[in-house]
């Protein structure tokens, strides 16, 4: 167990930073969370996260789930369209493993703000998590553990000498929140397009992040593009039935990678989140993945105290679940990111199996919802 002369440094007060110090903070460790940005500056980013079931069950355990219900948007079917191919599968509340469905969602969106207001509010009445924004990281001891949770361009991960895995898309992403007609309620969509996936996911009250990934010179286009235009543009790839009323805030294009570290571990270093793996946001993998870092992390340090081997148990834990979802989510952006005349019977059959058979829905659903590794495990809940 902790002892008041080890402590965790957590360097990254995003998402996977802050959800690990309450995590950790909730075992008994004494946290240093660091962060260069001020309060502000972490909670003025306009995004939306796609939550899943293991999210939802790490957030239960933290007692934040029922706190963040208010903000968090459910969606009861998933709509899954392969526009070259006509092929098409609904997925619903049945396709759900039974200790999923209670929850009596496929998924929720949840907006950054609400979500880091809590983490933060938080973190600011824990007796046990040393806050220190817009500030350096404080010089650990020799004896502490230290989480670099510091994002995709991890400074640490360089000291450490960690090098990646990475591959840069040529396609890139452009999100954006719009005001939608013509959405039945409770209705999320990922739909295949040959320039690469569009995901639409309710926020709530008519309004829609659109996660539309593209050949990354179209989505700088389209960033760019004045607001009638946008919408029109818009328009014309939202499935049958739907119209764009209003555009919300400005439509961010950012590039996509995929990347995962050599390692996770060094010394009594992990990394956590983003600044140890990547992956296309295709299926909303990312922060739950992210997410999924913490549990493990938190898992471990309950049972073992903070050693070396515990940074060492964390990278082996965590990396059949990171390359297999990168994995998939990779597949299926070069499967369908195409027209490829000879590839299309096949995305057809596939998800016309898919559609006919429920059995083929609940394994593909739990995959993404609980991760792969979790397959055949029975659930906690
Ligand atoms: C432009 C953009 C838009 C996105 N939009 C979406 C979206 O709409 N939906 C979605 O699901 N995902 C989106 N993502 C991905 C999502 O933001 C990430 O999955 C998520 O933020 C990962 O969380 P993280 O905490 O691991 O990393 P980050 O959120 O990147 O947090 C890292 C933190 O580390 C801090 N830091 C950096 N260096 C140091 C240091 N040396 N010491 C201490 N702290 C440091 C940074 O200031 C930052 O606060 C988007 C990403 C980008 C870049």
């Amino acid at each position: 167990m902790a002892t008041s002369s080890t402590t965790i440094h957590i360097r990254g007060a995003g998402p996977t930073g802050s959800l690990a110090a309450i995590a950790l903070a909730s075992k008994g460790f004494s946290v240093v969370l660091s962060d260069p940005l001020s309060r502000e500056e972490l909670l003025n980013r306009s995004r939306a996260y796609a939550i899943t079931h293991s999210s939802r069950r790490l957030l239960t355990k933290l007692n934040l789930w029922n706190v963040l219900l208010k903000d968090l948007i459910p969606f009861h079917s998933l709509d899954l369209s392969d526009s070259a191919s006509g092929g098409r599968v609904l997925f619903g509340l049945s396709d759900l493993n039974g200790a999923n469905r209670r929850a009596e969602a496929i998924g929720w969106i949840l907006d950054h703000l609400p979500l880091m207001e809590l983490l933060l509010n938080h973190l600011q009445r824990s007796d046990s998590v040393d806050l220190l924004l817009g500030s350096a990281a404080p010089q650990p001891k020799s004896n502490d553990l230290i989480v670099a949770a510091d994002g995709p361009r991890s400074t640490s991960r360089s000291q450490w000498g960690i090098r990646c895995w990475t591959f840069r898309y040529r396609q890139g992403c452009l999100t954006s929140k719009v005001a939608l007609r013509g959405v039945q309620p409770g209705m999320a969509y990922e739909m295949f397009r040959s320039e690469g996936p569009l995901a639409i996911l309710p926020l709530g009250e008519g309004v829609f992040q659109v996660v539309w990934s593209a050949p990354w010179g179209q989505c700088q286009r389209r960033a760019d593009l004045a607001t009638t235009q946008f919408l029109d543009e818009l328009a014309t790839v939202l499935p049958a039935g739907i119209e764009p009323d209003l555009l919300l805030d400005s439509p961010r294009a950012f590039p996509q990678h995929w990347s995962l570290a050599r390692r996770l571990s060094r010394g009594r270093g992990v990394l956590l989140g983003e600044a140890g793996h990547r992956c296309h946001p295709v299926g909303g993998q990312g922060l739950n993945l992210c997410w999924r870092d913490v549990t493990t992390l938190m898992n471990l340090a309950k049972r073992g105290g903070i050693s070396e081997r515990l940074a060492r148990c964390y990278g082996q834990n965590r990396w059949t679940d990171l390359l297999m979802v990168g994995l998939a989510t990779d597949l299926l952006v070069r499967l369908f990111s195409n027209q490829q005349p000879w590839l299309l019977p096949f995305r057809r059959v596939g998800l016309e199996a898919m559609a006919r058979n429920a059995w083929l829905r609940r394994i593909s659903l739990r995959a993404m919802t609980d991760g792969p590794t979790q397959l055949l495990k029975p659930l906690a809940d």
